[in-house]
């Protein structure tokens, strides 16, 4: 593959802190990040600015609990790139209008549509009748809404019917993205609910809600964690998206330091201010080595043409199997290419 150093899209996690516990969030549990102070956050939005970034994302933990939340996002529309939000949907009035002022679209995680399960899933009772009024609300005030929607055994079955609910509440759905909901980070060792692992059967259920999603509620739904396109009817091909990171995308922590797996919150490479940056994005040699995709062995993946896109349904965002993994162990590897 051609290595793409160019970067189009930046994730810009304002903080780790979270109103929400969900046992399946990739943030670590340790309290080794503060909150980056706006002073500190400016060079950073200048350095993304100065690299020609056309996309910032910000998300956390929520990064709408950040104290300066409101003075970052005013900063961020000084610049070139389009800014984007990810967030829970459970804050006050207040801070919905702010955001219906300051976003045109926003992405909002939906962790159930079932209240029960949902309480479960983000950790907190209460949290679910909050989510849902601000999604009402804002999709009022004319945001598009994109859903995030963490697949797990619990929810897995429901997509398309918590489709059909928001719509019949007149929330205002832009786009559906679906993921796997992993057990990493500060819940891995503490989940309340049985999440295991999805099978292919699972995920293929999943594919065919999303078609059923595209076709009757005309929302454009996709899968943004890898699925190996050889185990999946080629129908669904489209919808499957493979992991940009390392590649045109980058995640930066709240210290401004970034790495390439999104996930592993450990692992990263440089500071984004670091005056070699740009250099050492072009030039590193581990992102070298992972851009060229040498590293996959499988000699079915090596001579398969879906090999760039597929990258061998590896999971980019995060390289730790040992927790995160996206098929049930027994059809994890080796991968029966057609
Ligand atoms: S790259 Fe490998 S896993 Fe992906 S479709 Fe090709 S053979 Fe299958």
């Amino acid at each position: 593959m051609k290595p793409n150093p160019h970067i189009q899209f930046a994730v810009l996690e304002l903080t780790y802190h979270c109103n929400l516990f969900c046992p399946g969030c990739y943030v670590s549990a340790s309290n080794k990040f503060k909150s980056p102070e706006l002073r500190n956050i400016i060079p950073i939005l200048s350095t993304l600015n100065s690299l020609d970034v056309e996309n910032v994302l910000l998300c956390g933990g929520e990064p709408t609990t950040h104290p300066q939340f409101r003075e970052i996002v005013e900063e961020c529309k000084k610049y070139n790139f389009s800014i984007c939000l990810s967030t829970n949907g459970v804050f006050n009035t207040n801070m919905a209008e702010f955001i219906g002022r300051s976003f045109r679209e926003l992405d909002i995680s939906l962790r159930s549509i079932n209240e029960k399960d949902f309480s479960t899933m983000a950790g907190k009772n209460g949290a679910y009748h909050l989510m849902l009024s601000n999604m009402i609300l804002l999709s009022q005030l004319g945001l598009k809404i994109n859903i995030n929607y963490d697949l797990n055994m619990l929810n897995f079955q429901d997509v398309y019917d918590s489709m059909v609910l928001l719509k019949n509440n007149n929330v205002r759905i832009n786009k559906v993205w679906l993921q796997r909901h992993s057990a990493t980070g500060r819940g891995k060792d503490a989940v309340p609910l049985k999440l295991g692992h999805l099978s292919l059967d699972n995920y293929i259920n999943v594919l065919n809600q999303a078609n059923r999603i595209e076709k009757d509620l005309k929302i454009k739904c996709r899968f943004l964690d890898p699925i190996p396109l050889c185990l999946v009817p080629k129908q669904f091909h489209k919808m499957i998206l493979s992991d940009s990171f390392g590649f045109d995308w980058i995640i930066i922590n709240p210290d401004g330091r970034v790495r390439i797996f999104a996930m592993d919150t450990n692992e990263d490479i440089c500071s984004i201010l670091d005056t070699q940056f740009k250099s050492i994005w072009e030039t590193d040699p581990s992102l070298l080595e992972y851009r060229s995709l040498e590293w996959i062995q499988d000699p079915n993946c090596i001579r398969c043409k879906f090999l760039s896109r597929c990258k061998s349904g590896f999971i980019t965002s995060s390289p730790n199997a040992k927790y995160d993994y996206l098929l049930a162990e027994n059809q994890h590897y080796p991968f029966i290419a057609s």
